[in-house]
């Protein structure tokens, strides 16, 4: 198969300064702004690449728009901007809006996108919202901030760690001229670093570290959900993927055509968003404490045609064994404050 034209790009990177690192590649594959993924495409959905929650069924938004309204509600309802972090077609978001329409919240809606063309897919099932860059060029103020696979989509280094230090990967050409993986030399590893594979996402630190400091000058919140993992179940290997099709690729296959992501480290992005509290739940657990499974028998009886689909789009978002625990809910509140909706437990720091 022809390479793609950022193929030919990243080759003649490599050619003129030595292999690039993993946090390059990725950077290029999905934000150069001519043939980064994210710039050219919309990914979601059956005929795409790949299925987020909000595009599996409605009943994913409105159980986020019944958490963003029981915050604003224990927030004693100020004006507020809602903001969302990488909102692909918008779909959620105007699942949420609707939701905030019933309970009496009308927010200043504000999408953080680098993509001209998800801005457009955005523009039309949420006319009113404001755009930036950068969530830094969201004004401060009352703030409630969601993201749904936000975080596993922003570049990150890759490291081995071994007695002898870091290893950073990188991507080079093979003997044959195709791109392929490696490891640069060895480097004094970082004090704190534990033998194995590592992976960090600068990108994902500094944007905690941003919400973490809005958070703790104005009221308000943040509700994100990934795929990702904890101490607790923590795997061994690095978890950079690329998926084309709704199917696993290499991830040096078809570059700028493919999705990459890394699994989000929560524990990480807990440790960044300090002094915030962080809880944290699997998604299943999250909705069916917001009240999904109500819902889900609500919608079925209202649309009896559309019983199978909804009980599928339930069994998808909520099972074990689809996107209810490798899927986690983290919801950061400034400390001091009550643990929020859907989240049983106690805060962890
Ligand atoms: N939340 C959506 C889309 C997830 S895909 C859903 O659940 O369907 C990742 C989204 O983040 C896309 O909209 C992508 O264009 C956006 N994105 C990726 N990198 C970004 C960055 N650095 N800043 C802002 N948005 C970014």
């Amino acid at each position: 198969m022809a390479g793609t034209p950022l193929e030919e790009i990243i080759k003649a990177e490599i050619a003129a300064s030595g292999p690039m690192t993993v946090h390059r590649y990725m950077e290029l594959c999905l934000g150069h702004p001519e043939h980064g993924y994210y710039m050219t495409r919309d990914p979601f959905g059956a005929a795409g690449d790949f299925t987020t929650a909000p595009e599996v069924s409605q009943m994913f938004g409105e159980m986020l728009g019944a958490w963003v309204a029981a915050v604003w509600d224990s927030m004693d309802r100020p004006y507020f901007r809602l903001i969302e972090l990488g909102p692909g077609r918008g779909t959620l978001m105007a699942d949420v809006l609707r939701v905030l329409g019933h309970a009496g919240a009308a927010p200043q809606v504000w999408l953080v996108e680098t993509s001209p063309r998800l801005r457009e897919e955005q523009a039309q099932r949420v006319p009113s919202a404001n755009w930036a860059d950068r969530l830094q060029d969201v004004p401060d103020g009352p703030q409630i901030i969601v993201a749904n696979e936000f975080f596993d989509a922003l570049p990150a280094h890759q490291y081995l760690i071994d007695a002898n230090g870091a290893r950073q990967a990188v991507i080079g050409l093979g003997p044959d001229g195709t791109l392929s993986r490696g490891l640069s030399g060895h480097r004094p590893a970082a004090v704190d670093q534990p033998v194995g594979w590592q992976e960090r996402s600068p990108a994902t630190d500094a944007v905690a570290q941003e919400i973490a400091a809005r958070l703790s000058k104005s009221a308000g919140a943040l509700l994100a959900i990934d795929y990702g993992y904890t101490s607790a179940d923590r795997p061994d290997g690095p978890t950079l993927q690329a998926v084309r099709a709704n199917r696993k690729v290499a991830i040096t296959d078809q570059p700028g055509a493919s999705d990459l992501t890394t699994l989000v480290d929560f524990d990480n992005l807990t440790a960044r968003l300090t002094p915030l509290a962080s809880h944290l739940t699997g998604q299943g657990a999250f909705l069916a404490a917001m009240g999904i499974g109500h819902r889900a028998a609500a919608l079925a009886s209202a649309v009896p045609e559309s019983a199978n689909a909804v009980a599928d789009a339930l069994e998808r978002l909520t099972s074990p064994n689809q996107m209810g625990t490798l899927f986690k809910v983290l919801g950061a509140v400034p400390e001091g404050l009550p643990t929020p909706p859907g989240f049983a437990g106690d805060a962890h720091a």
